[in-house]
């Protein structure tokens, strides 16, 4: 991973703006403000997809106004599994007839300029909003649940076709963002992983309400952040939480007791028998596997993480078929959020204890110093790189 120093490039022909000619030029009858015509520099964490070790801290234009009548700067950008398996040129998509992609979707940013009729205002704390949805558009993107869509063509920032946010500014249309209280300052980072959380709960409950009787106990494996949100999460919907990791220290065990849920380490049935839910965050294919297999009847498995494909474990199918049919379970998987969830996730994070959540950031990285945050560390929760302060 090369330094700030070593690193930094102006990207030439990089154009933000999606119909700027490739000199940079602005096409005739676009819209100008003083900044589009101004073309101003910034810096830009950009990728290669599908090149490994082709990140790089860039010098990149400002987006024009095409990409949103929003104009906000940085503060921060959280880091995960995501993030580092398009570094490893394992995944990612860089926008239309470009091959670097701006890295980041886990935002955290503040109004520098909207106009009139947006509802933002300058200052204001807001949240970019990752998914935006395909052009056809698919019955779920008609109405607004991209998190839903159908057909794929969705794009994302940071991921899919669209610039991420780990840039000092970016734009972005006002219906894709979200107002961040300011009392949650710093925290507001949190809030992107916190939706995807909140999208899983609300399948889960859906899925319940098939039933009588609400869930009383829930089993979360894997205390990352997606599996700490959940746990919150179930707790504030006032369920028994139970949490399973592999790791006895660090800050994860301290973190779950705090929120007056159960930490275990071992097996999903050492750790909770037969929990009417079970939140597996992990994608470790035997903790899907023994998750199938441990709910109680009636029971539901949301699978929140992604598993590498091709590794193998060994399952009895036909058992597994049995034992669903019989005791009436539900397996599904569910990614991503929509605006609904976005909001959702923002009054969840405003009624949590900011002492809590701001634990669950362990490591702050300046943008001077942005390759660390990288590079994986023992007992990291949230990683986040610093842009500028609140
Ligand atoms: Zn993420
Ligand atoms: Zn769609």
């Amino acid at each position: 991973m090369s330094s700030i120093r070593g690193s930094m490039r102006v990207l030439k022909g990089v154009c933000l703006a999606k119909s700027r000619e490739s000199d940079g030029t602005v096409a005739a009858g676009e819209s100008r403000s003083i900044r589009d015509i101004g073309e101003i520099p910034m810096l830009a964490i950009t990728v290669e997809p599908a090149r490994a070790a082709s990140v790089e801290l860039s010098t990149v234009l400002e987006p024009s106004l095409l990409d949103g009548t929003v104009l906000i700067e940085t503060v921060a950008v959280g880091l995960c599994g995501t993030d580092i398996e398009i570094v490893e040129g394992q995944y990612g998509t860089p926008p239309r007839g470009r091959d670097r992609l701006i890295l980041g979707h886990e935002s955290l940013g503040r109004v520098v300029e909207a106009t009139d009729g947006d509802g933002f205002t300058e200052g204001d704390l807001v949240v970019g909003i990752v998914r935006q949805p395909d052009p056809v558009p698919c019955p779920s993107c008609a109405v607004g649940e991209w998190d839903m869509c159908r057909n794929g063509r969705y794009t994302e920032h940071g991921i899919k076709e669209l610039d991420g946010f780990a840039a000092e500014r970016f734009r972005i249309p006002p219906e894709y963002l979200v107002p961040v209280a300011t009392q949650l300052g710093h925290l507001g980072v949190l809030l992107e992983p916190a939706s995807v959380v909140e999208k899983a709960w609300e399948q889960i409950h859906l899925i319940a309400g098939r039933t009588q009787g609400q869930p009383q106990r829930a089993l979360v494996t894997g205390a990352g952040p997606i599996g700490l949100l959940a746990a919150l999460l179930g707790v504030q919907h006032g369920l028994e939480v139970h949490v399973l990791d592999r790791v006895a220290d660090g800050p994860k065990p301290e973190l779950v007791r705090a929120l007056g849920a159960a930490y275990h380490t071992g097996t999903v049935r050492e750790a909770c028998p037969e929990p009417d839910i079970i939140l597996e965050c992990t994608g470790a294919e035997q903790l899907v596997s023994d998750a199938v297999a441990g709910v109680a009847p009636g029971g539901i498995v949301c699978l929140a993480g992604v598993s590498a494909a091709g590794k193998t474990v060994s399952a009895d199918i036909g058992a597994v078929n049995r034992k669903m049919v019989l005791k009436n379970n539900v397996v599904f998987g569910t990614v991503n959020a929509n605006r609904r969830h976005y909001q959702a996730a923002a009054d969840a994070l405003a009624s949590a204890d900011p002492a809590w959540l701001d634990q669950l950031i362990t490591r702050r990285v300046p943008l001077r110093r942005w390759s660390d945050a990288l590079h994986a560390q023992p007992h990291d929760v949230k990683t986040v790189i610093e842009f500028s302060s609140i």
